[in-house]
């Protein structure tokens, strides 16, 4: 029997999980075919549900279903529980296990972004969502002392502040409200920037005016495509370091395959099959291949829109 894992988000038409996933498959010789399942939150339930089905090996959660997810499986990793955000799923059985890979593809981009500097301490943190959560977890986890999150809708940043309390109790973790003076005087205070949002995501949109950006910030956009947002190509003009969220992407793919297989993934293979994605056109739902724009708007979202991991 040909084992399904799906990717449930809303949108997912532009992913590039597909084509890395199922590249990974074939070349283990593993008989499972990755599909993109588009659904929205009200189908999000019966989605999850489905997955008990013999016939799935498990799933990715995408943008925006992560948290919503966590009530939905039977039992959480160490790191889904932490978090509140479930981005893969596993079978034991008919029993759901709710995982955070993102944790880890995080750990890996931030110690890609660090380099061999000593790693910082100190960081500002744009986005409250499912992203955001990783984002949080993993810097409190790799001992920053001070983090401070803006998001747009305040009270999600103040949620996330509370769900990491105890986690959180030997250092600073602040939600703080999106202005951009606020964000100014802390980012003049920090060592690193992460931005969670998806903002740059639709098109050639910033978080905040280029100015406020100080020299000698490490910058890490989780946004993957386009492979340099505004943000980043403002960062980099500021003289700071800036990377995209192509090393997260990958490394929480791997993990994610490791989980529903059991087996080693394989990166470089993976890498190459992202970058093809990404370079060439991606596979549209009705199987045919086209640029990006051209399935974004055949799939009725906005030119240049791609779909979050
Ligand atoms: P969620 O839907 O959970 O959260 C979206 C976040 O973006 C929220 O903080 C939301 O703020 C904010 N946001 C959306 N639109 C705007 C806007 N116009 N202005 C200000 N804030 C906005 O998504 P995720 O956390 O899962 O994903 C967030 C981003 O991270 C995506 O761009 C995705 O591509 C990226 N990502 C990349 C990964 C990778 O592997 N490279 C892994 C995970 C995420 P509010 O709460 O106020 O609505």
């Amino acid at each position: 029997m040909t084992r399904r894992v799906v990717l449930i988000g809303h949108p997912v038409a532009h992913s590039l999980s597909g084509a890395m996933q199922q590249a990974a498959f074939d070349e283990l010789g593993i008989d499972a075919r990755y599909e993109l399942q588009d659904r929205t939150p009200q189908q999000l339930a019966d989605a999850i549900a489905e997955l008990r089905g013999d016939e799935f090996l498990g799933a990715n959660v995408t943008i925006p279903h992560k948290e919503k997810t966590v009530p939905l499986v039977d039992r959480l990793t160490e790191e889904a529980h932490a978090t509140g955000a479930v981005n893969t799923i596993t079978r034991e059985g008919k029993r759901l296990i709710g995982h955070n890979t993102d944790v880890a593809g995080f750990r890996v981009a931030l110690d890609r972004l660090v380099g061999r500097q000593k790693m910082p301490r100190t960081a500002v943190v744009l986005g409250a969502g499912g992203g955001g959560r990783a984002v949080v977890y993993g810097l409190i986890s790799e001992g920053f002392q001070r983090v401070v999150v803006f998001n747009r809708h305040l009270h999600r940043a103040e949620a996330l502040v509370r769900h990491f309390v105890r986690s959180a109790a030997h250092m600073e973790l602040r939600a703080m409200p999106w202005h951009e003076s606020i964000i100014e005087v802390e980012l003049a205070k920090a060592k690193v920037l992460i931005n969670a949002t998806s903002i740059g995501l639709h098109g050639e949109e910033r978080p905040f005016p280029a100015e406020i950006l100080p020299p000698e910030l490490l910058v890490l956009d989780l946004i993957y495509n386009p492979p340099k947002t505004l943000l980043l190509r403002d960062a980099e003009a500021a003289g700071d370091t800036a990377i995209n969220g192509d090393v997260m992407l990958l490394h929480q793919g791997a993990a994610a395959f490791t989980l529903w297989t059991g087996k080693p993934a394989p990166l470089e293979l993976m890498q190459a099959k992202l970058e093809e994605g990404r370079a060439g056109g991606i596979e549209s739902k009705n199987g045919t291949t086209s640029g990006d724009d051209a399935a974004s708007q055949e799939e009725g979202t906005p030119a240049g829109a791609t779909t979050a991991e």
